[in-house]
């Protein structure tokens, strides 16, 4: 018997059950991804991320020939793809993780369609992209939770399922026939500053967090200049590390940092639970407001090319472009600053982070822009980060901004958030640009818009 092992979100060897189970119920396995014309033709697979599954596939492809088999890669439709791969090898059985959003819905029902025509079984299989799987824990007469706290009480009672070890050998059938394997070198418009991807990096990362920085988690993980979060979380979008793993290799490692740490890979599941549960709120407001966005291209513009004048805004946009990855506390005052600041549409701002994001992930990027924008799940919608004093608080020395906004290295300390403050000489020689917005004027605009008083 051959069985297919339809690679997704979980480009691992590791705890992979779609992998555990394809080899475990047939003679031999077809591991394939197929790059999806369907992902392609929606623009999700931007360069950075474009960039980072070659890495991927790549490292997959050697983790499987140390155990014997290889990686086959296809480029199609996903359904035509893995249907003419199980029609080439005879495969009478195909796994797949089950995925959250409308897009992975719909291929799981059309491949559920076409391989039901040709009596290939479909396996789908949980808890492979999330820790827990969506719909799990749901309060009484609901499907999904809509506040974090409650969802994360019921979250650790629940437990995470065991993790299970990767195969020592796959044997693949020599009719598997594959189109050469993708390379990072061929994808133009990458970040200088993007991480190397794969299972191999992923796992080195992880080793190294949890003996090290990640005891800190609890206290440091806000600090910008510290860079005192595990940055694993472009391993996890594409699923070279699994978060059943992460949870339960962090807690055998104890303390208040792997608690803190353990949380953060909750909210990852909490926003995952509410796109399965509610796949419009990819674009559509969870819960609409009446909010009449304003839309000044050049207050856009400055804010995606980090020139709003407010120095913290401007180095997170900057990090942004030049890693394709930004520090959570960098998104979450960029984005408050673009939804309630500037009051401009969450969905501009989202669209952009998913540009660039290494991690770019629809359920954690969308819920992540609804929840600061006030239009998701956040129990205090109107709330808006002033980025002065963020600056006060999570970058004091003003280290962060000097790292990324360079014609402002020479200012000494917490005087570099402040730039507008010099007169004179000093001033005329910065080119750097006034403030887009007066913080206090749009405070104003943002609380008479939502009919707060
Ligand atoms: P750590 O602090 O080390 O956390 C560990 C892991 O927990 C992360 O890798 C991530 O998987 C998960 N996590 C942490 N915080 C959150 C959170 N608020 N929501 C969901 N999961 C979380 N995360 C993405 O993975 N993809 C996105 O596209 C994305 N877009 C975001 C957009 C906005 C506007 C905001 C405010 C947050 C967004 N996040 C997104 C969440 C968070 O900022 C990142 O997961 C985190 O910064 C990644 O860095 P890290 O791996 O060092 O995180």
């Amino acid at each position: 018997t051959v069985s297919v092992a339809l690679f997704t979100s979980d480009l691992r060897l590791h705890d992979n059950p779609v992998l555990h189970a394809a080899v475990r119920d047939a003679d031999a396995v077809v591991p394939l991804f197929v790059q999806d014309d369907g992902i392609r033709r929606t623009g999700f697979d931007a360069p950075n991320r474009r960039a980072f599954l070659a890495d991927c596939l790549v490292d997959l492809d050697a983790g499987l020939r140390r155990r014997g088999g290889r990686l086959v890669v296809r480029s199609a439709d996903v359904v035509a793809g893995a249907c003419a791969v199980v029609a080439e090898t005879g495969a009478d059985s195909l796994h797949i993780a089950a995925g959250v959003s409308g897009y992975a819905r719909e291929r799981e029902e059309r491949l559920r369609t076409a391989l039901g025509a040709v009596g290939c079984a479909l396996h789908v299989h949980d808890a492979v992209v999330t820790a827990l799987p969506p719909g799990l824990v749901v309060p009484a007469g609901r499907d999904h939770f809509a506040v974090f706290t409650p969802y994360f009480r019921r979250w650790e009672a629940a437990g995470v399922r065991g993790t299970l070890t990767g195969p020592r050998t796959v044997r693949v059938p020599d009719t598997a026939t594959s189109a050469p394997l993708p390379t990072r070198a061929e994808v133009t418009g990458v970040s200088p500053g993007l991480a190397e991807g794969g299972e191999t990096a992923g796992r080195r990362l992880l080793t190294s967090w949890l003996h090290g920085p990640m005891a800190d988690y609890g206290t440091g993980h806000d600090d910008l200049a510290g860079d005192a979060t595990s940055r694993l979380s472009p391993f996890l979008h594409f699923g070279c590390l699994s978060a059943a793993e992460l949870v339960h290799r962090a807690r055998e490692k104890g303390g208040p940092g792997a608690d803190a740490f353990v949380r953060q890979l909750a909210w990852r599941d909490f926003h995952h639970q509410v796109l399965a549960a509610r796949p419009d709120a990819a674009w559509a407001d969870y819960r609409p407001r009446g909010d009449r966005w304003r839309s000044d291209p050049d207050e856009i513009e400055a804010w995606r090319a980090g020139l709003t004048g407010y120095p913290l805004v401007d180095a997170a946009m900057r990090q942004l472009a030049h890693e394709g990855w930004m520090h959570n506390r960098g998104r979450m005052l960029v984005a408050s600053f673009l939804t309630k600041t500037l009051y401009v549409d969450w969905r501009v701002g989202a669209r952009h982070f998913l540009d660039l994001l290494v991690d770019g992930d629809l359920a954690n990027n969308q819920l992540n822009w609804q929840w600061v924008a006030g239009t998701g799940t956040d129990t205090r919608p109107n709330r808006v980060l002033n980025p002065l004093i963020q600056g006060k608080r999570f970058d004091p020395r003003g280290a962060y901004v000097r790292r990324w906004v360079p014609e402002l290295a020479g200012l000494d300390g917490a005087a570099v958030h402040e730039p507008w403050k010099l007169t004179g000489p000093d001033r005329a020689r910065l080119a750097y640009p006034e403030p887009v917005v007066d913080l206090a004027e749009a405070r104003a605009r943002f609380e008479r818009a939502r009919g707060l008083g």
